[in-house]
């Protein structure tokens, strides 16, 4: 199971973030790609823009979903719109970020 983001191209209305929460996040991906699985996916595919996995958090619940989304975390946690975020732990050590705890276990870089 795991959660991921991600980050459109180009803002569709006032969204540029999806997130998700799946199973099997390589089958998920492939039919958000054919245009499934989600409706904001589905208009956004029709409608041209790109869009990209930019982060999942594979131990990520629905709890952590309905957080980041309640909370209107996705820019925060998006590493295009907020290179200098938190979600810069340590990665490359491992593979993995430490803290995994995820979207409420941030509170720096809160500006803006
Ligand atoms: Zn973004």
């Amino acid at each position: 199971m795991a959660v991921y983001l991600l980050h459109f191209e180009t803002p569709y209305r006032h969204a540029q973030h999806y997130v998700g929460f799946t199973e099997d996040l390589e089958a998920r991906l492939e039919r958000h790609r054919a245009g499934n699985g989600a409706r904001l996916l589905e208009v956004v595919t029709q409608a041209g823009i790109a869009w990209e996995l930019v982060r999942a958090w594979p131990r990520g619940s629905r709890e952590l979903e309905r957080a980041i989304k309640r909370a209107g975390h996705s820019p925060r946690l998006c590493p295009v719109c907020n290179p200098e975020g938190c979600w810069r732990m340590r990665r490359g050590e491992d593979g993995r970020s430490r803290g995994a705890a995820g979207a409420g276990g941030c509170g720096a870089g809160d500006r803006g």
